[in-house]
């Protein structure tokens, strides 16, 4: 089964073709460079940028994977949570095409997507496992249980940990997106400052973030001359510290013995290295997607829709955009 999967929630305008879990094409193309100057994704431009270039992107993808329209068994697209004025694009694109090729069409969850992710490096994995979930809108403590079901174990109670990185470079002009920014002064400096890491009490799986990015800009108020990229790297440790110490103590109390990592912040370097050492120390395994899989990607989308399209899961052609679509939703 060939399918031909669209990715337009945010900024990156993204066409993957799988068949059978195995990866044809991958096409991203990322509206960084255009929203930098705003310091933020501005959702009317996304959206009209989606619009210009999905088609391109879709006979690209085509030509990456060598294949003609008519071979494409199944469409799909994400369809929530993210912007709507930009979900709305892939989603009518990916029906439009549907329609069109007389085919089946799917509306995939953008956050099964993230978890999805990891299979694409680790086609052995298996649920149940637990999953850290880290992106630009969600930090979560999850249980994959099955391929279709996923379990809340703890959330953020206020900012996502990649919010925190956006709005902590933001006000360190560090630029935008704020996860690299970040990982690249910290390489440059020395996490020597001590930021509060909070709700550490054992047995409490949930996260906050918003005391971080305000007691950073005390800091800075306070002490102007200390380095960018220590400050930097101090902020990292801390977001990285909470993370991981909640990941693995969740994991532990659960019996889990797997941790896959997923979404944007998932490709962080310190994030993988404490990952790792943690995981040497308790003996519970931790996955990463491949760095490129991150972020925003149509390959993830592909992959949760063959699973849906495996189990006749097809969507209404009357399918709409849901941009608060919450982890109950496969
Ligand atoms: P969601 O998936 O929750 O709807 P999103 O799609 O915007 O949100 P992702 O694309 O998964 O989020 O991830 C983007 C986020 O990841 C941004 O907040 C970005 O700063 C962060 N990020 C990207 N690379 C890194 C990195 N190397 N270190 C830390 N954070 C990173
Ligand atoms: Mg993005
Ligand atoms: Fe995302």
């Amino acid at each position: 089964m060939k399918v031909l999967a669209l990715e337009s929630s945010c900024d990156e305008t993204a066409v993957a073709i799988i068949e059978d879990g195995r990866l044809l094409s991958s096409q991203i193309s990322s509206q960084i460079d255009i929203h930098k100057r705003f310091g933020g994704v501005v959702p009317e431009i996304a959206a009209r940028k989606h619009l210009e270039i999905i088609d391109r992107m879709v006979s690209r993808s085509l030509e990456e994977a060598d294949l003609d329209i008519k071979e494409i068994d199944v469409f799909a697209s994400t369809m929530g949570p993210g912007l709507v004025g930009s979900l709305l694009i892939g989603l009518s694109f990916a029906k439009g095409m549907a329609i069109a090729m007389n085919k089946p069409f799917v509306g995939v969850n953008h956050l099964f997507g993230h978890v999805y992710a990891n299979f694409l490096r680790y086609p052995l994995l298996k649920p149940p496992f637990m999953v850290l979930l880290v992106s630009g809108g969600h930090t979560e403590i999850l249980v994959l249980k099955d391929w279709d079901r996923i379990e809340l174990v703890g959330k953020t109670r206020d900012d996502a940990a990649g919010e925190a990185f956006d709005k902590i470079a933001r006000l360190l002009g560090l630029g935008y997106p704020g996860g690299p920014a970040i990982q690249e002064a910290a390489e440059k400096g020395q996490a020597k400052y001590h930021f509060p890491r909070p709700l550490r009490e054992k047995g409490n799986f949930d996260f906050s973030f918003s005391g971080l990015k305000t007691s950073v800009l005390y800091f800075m108020k306070k002490n102007p001359l200390a380095s960018v990229s220590d400050v930097a790297a101090s902020a990292q440790e801390a977001i990285v510290d909470s993370l991981v110490t909640k990941a693995f103590d969740a994991a532990e109390s659960l019996h889990l013995d797997e941790i896959a990592f997923a979404g944007g912040v998932a490709s962080n370097s310190l994030l993988r290295e404490w990952a790792r050492v943690q995981s040497e120390v308790s003996g519970i395994k931790a996955y990463f997607p491949p760095v490129d899989l991150c972020t925003d990607n149509a390959a993830m989308i592909a992959l949760v829709a063959h699973e849906k399209a495996k189990r006749g899961l097809f969507s209404p052609l009357s399918t709409n955009a849901v941009p608060y679509l919450t982890l109950d939703f496969f």
